[in-house]
């Protein structure tokens, strides 16, 4: 029998209303479902809460690339791995403001700047508050990924206008010291918690297929989903082994199962109904058949990477033709009475670029 209620696990005609009271078995056993089984209940829950033929469009650019302290063993742009990424200083505003108006032009309503910091020093954040400040003043929402926040720091970026943060929990707490010694996933809880308390919206997902286990995944989804708030947004990074890293340079993680992927993205669909879940790292190596079963499990966002900003890249034009053979489109935005967007066109996310939508 399984361990997951059907009244709280099979969509019907009821909404299913977000839990956050989960228990691991219970995940583990979505997790075990046939597939067609996992795909039909992830499908129902998402068209309970969302339109099925929209797909928010996300895209993302380096304010400061490289040079980072930290160890993640996926991770190109940390120092101690020699992977060919040149660190850079954090950019000008001015710098940032052409960006942020070139994604405007290109239809953005949010806009997300991230650095390569384990976290901000103190003396970074008023460089950073003017930048969420000038963005915000062209009418674009701000998002922002800098690493570890404090307490006052989080408060800082809310009083400077900063709407979402973004923040990984990379893997299962179990499997954390196996991909990163220099912090403990309690740090990245503890920020999504500081994020939290200043008034701000969390999106924050993980990585799959670094060598964890299938329960290991679950445990992954299982801390998302018991958050106190669940995330607006999950990115859901399928490992991008990149040379120079550890994780490319042992040579013994085997790729995923792309059936695996996607039953990651059903149960992250059918644990969080209400946020976007979102293909992120890891995408450009997807068929597009697989794509394509990733959004009948219940994806709803995916990243465009920089290309957003690169008018007539080819690999936007296949995105948009993936789009028009599966009959899917852009997700409108809707603007409330204090001018904030829910959903949006265009979700332009300005983040370094490690490739696994590190989330710093
Ligand atoms: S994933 Fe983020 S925190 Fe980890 S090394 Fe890369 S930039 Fe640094």
């Amino acid at each position: 029998m399984s361990a997951v209620s059907p009244a709280r696990s099979q969509a019907g005609s009821e909404p299913v209303a977000p839990r956050h009271d989960w228990s691991r078995r219970e995940v583990e056993a979505l997790f075990a479902l046939p597939f067609p089984e996992l795909l039909h209940r992830a499908a129902s829950v998402h068209r309970e809460n969302f339109d099925p033929a929209e797909v928010q469009v996300s895209t993302l650019l380096s304010v400061k690339t490289g040079g980072c302290p930290e160890d993640c063993a996926y991770c190109p742009q940390a120092q101690r791995y020699n992977t060919g990424v040149d660190a850079t200083k954090l950019m000008s505003t001015e710098d940032v403001l052409a960006k942020a108006r070139q994604a405007r032009a290109a239809g953005a309503s949010r806009f997300c700047m991230g650095a390569a910091w384990r976290s901000p020093k103190d003396r970074d954040i008023p460089k950073v508050a003017e930048m969420i400040r000038e963005v915000k003043a062209l009418g674009l929402e701000t998002c922002a990924t800098l690493g570890m926040l404090s307490g006052s720091q989080a408060q800082a970026l809310k009083a400077a206008g900063l709407d979402y943060y973004n923040h990984n929990i990379d893997t299962d707490p179990e499997y954390y010291d196996s991909i990163i010694r220099t912090r403990e996933i309690q740090d990245r809880l503890d920020t999504l918690s500081h994020v939290r308390d200043a008034g701000m919206k969390t999106c924050c997902g993980g990585i799959v297929g670094m060598g964890e286990s299938r329960a290991q995944r679950a445990g992954l989804l299982h801390t998302l989903a018991t958050l106190p708030a669940h995330p607006d947004s999950v990115p859901i990074n399928r490992l991008v082994q990149v040379a120079g890293t550890p994780l490319a340079e042992q040579n013994t993680v085997a790729e995923l199962d792309p059936f695996e992927f996607v039953r990651t993205i059903a149960v992250a669909r059918i644990l969080m109904p209400k946020s976007m879940v979102r293909l992120s790292a890891g995408r450009e190596q997807m068929s597009d058949e697989l794509q394509a079963l990733c959004f009948c499990a219940g994806a709803n966002s995916i990243f465009y990477g920089e290309k957003l900003l690169t008018t007539g890249n080819p690999d936007t034009e296949r995105d948009l033709a993936l789009f028009a053979r599966l009959g899917l489109r852009p997700m409108q935005v809707t603007v409330d009475a204090d001018g904030h967007d829910h959903g949006g066109t265009v979700h332009a996310d300005i983040v370094h670029d490690c490739r696994q939508g590190c989330a710093a």
